[in-house]
């Protein structure tokens, strides 16, 4: 028997908070078109309570078209309050979905994308494993080049590169290419239901994961979470550069004190702390780009430059098949299948 539903009536909705509300910490995805960008649309949001007990957990898929804004107002309060604590893999689209198009911002939330690279020192990664992982998304001889200007600069997992990377086991990924246009045609195909709810049940095997390993201060991951994933003040456009990378943002994983001056990055856009730029950048406001920016702008500038020269190797030019196609979660889980290792764009 399937271990989730569909709650696509205000009772069966009723019925899966009864089971959330009693939960300490809750899975949770959203699934949609274009989801949290510009333009997106919601279409599910998948929640499970998470148990370390149990098996199998049941997993709601909660249909967001067939319910309007005023009967999921139940599940968005529960949301917003800080418990249960919702846990997530690179909330930000889910946040920006969910907060700027249905008002429901999402507080006490555990991101475990960023547990994942808090896992690497943990796990005694050198500062070298930590540059070999820029690459193939950035040469390998620009990194080496200049290797202090990526020293805090992060290559973020995706979900599935995650879970595989630290072993969790999952059912097997669906058969064929996923059709995201379908998310949302009314009735959902069975394998978009399966798809989503293989998220959650990844989902909770990492979790399961690094609480086992130890892998989460919940109290400095709470914070930390909160902030990335509230990262963007409104959705942000497709094809936006500096959003739309594998690059961990800095001043998350160190998130500044009150008191620490910051300044303007001219790519993200973001007030960051004055580590966060070279000394050059620092003295030229103009060109003040954060080192995570410097290192989208020099991947951007090589990816031009092999538009225009057919002759570089293979390996590389598979790097940028799939840049930009989309935000978040769509294309960014086949994006990860098929080449990167990173199921996003971000
Ligand atoms: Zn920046």
């Amino acid at each position: 028997m399937a271990d989730f539903s569909l709650c696509d009536t205000p009772s069966k909705l009723d019925a899966a908070l009864v089971e959330l509300r009693s939960a300490t910490h809750i899975a949770l995805d959203c699934e949609g078109q274009n989801l949290g960008q510009e333009g997106g649309k919601l279409s599910l949001i998948s929640v499970s309570p998470i148990s370390l007990k149990k098996d199998s957990p049941p997993i709601f898929l909660v249909d967001a078209v067939a319910l309007d804004d005023r009967t999921l107002a139940p599940l968005f309060d529960l949301l917003r309050s800080n418990k249960p604590i919702k846990v997530v893999f690179d909330g930000r689209m889910d946040y920006s979905e969910l907060a700027y198009r249905h008002g429901a911002q999402i507080n006490g939330v555990l991101d475990l994308q960023l547990a994942d690279i808090r896992s690497r020192t943990l796990r005694g990664e050198s500062r070298e494993g930590q540059l070999k992982r820029l690459s193939p998304y950035l040469h390998r001889g620009q990194v080496g080049g200049q290797p202090s200007a990526y020293a805090s600069v992060h290559r973020l997992n995706g979900l599935e590169s995650c879970a595989r990377e630290h072993g969790v086991r999952t059912t097997p990924k669906l058969d064929g290419p996923f059709i995201h246009d379908n998310w949302m045609k009314r009735p959902l195909r069975d394998d978009s239901l399966e798809y989503a709810a293989r998220d959650i049940r990844l989902l909770a095997g990492v979790y399961a994961c690094f609480q086992e390993k130890s892998y989460m201060d919940e109290c400095d991951l709470l914070l930390q979470s909160q902030k990335y994933v509230s990262l963007w003040d409104a959705p942000p456009r497709s094809h936006d550069t500096y959003k739309s990378h594998p690059l961990l943002p800095l001043d998350i994983l160190q998130l500044p004190s009150s008191r620490e001056a910051l300044v303007e990055c001219v790519g993200c856009k973001r007030r960051l702390t004055t580590q966060s730029f070279s000394k050059t950048g620092l003295r030229l406001p103009s060109k003040r780009r954060c080192w995570v920016c410097l290192a989208v702008s020099v991947q951007q500038h090589t990816k031009q430059q092999w538009d225009r020269d057919d002759d570089l190797d293979c390996e590389y030019s598979d790097e940028y098949s799939g840049f930009g196609d989309s935000y978040g979660n769509d294309s960014y889980h086949d994006f990860d299948r098929d080449n990167y290792g990173y199921d996003g764009d971000w």
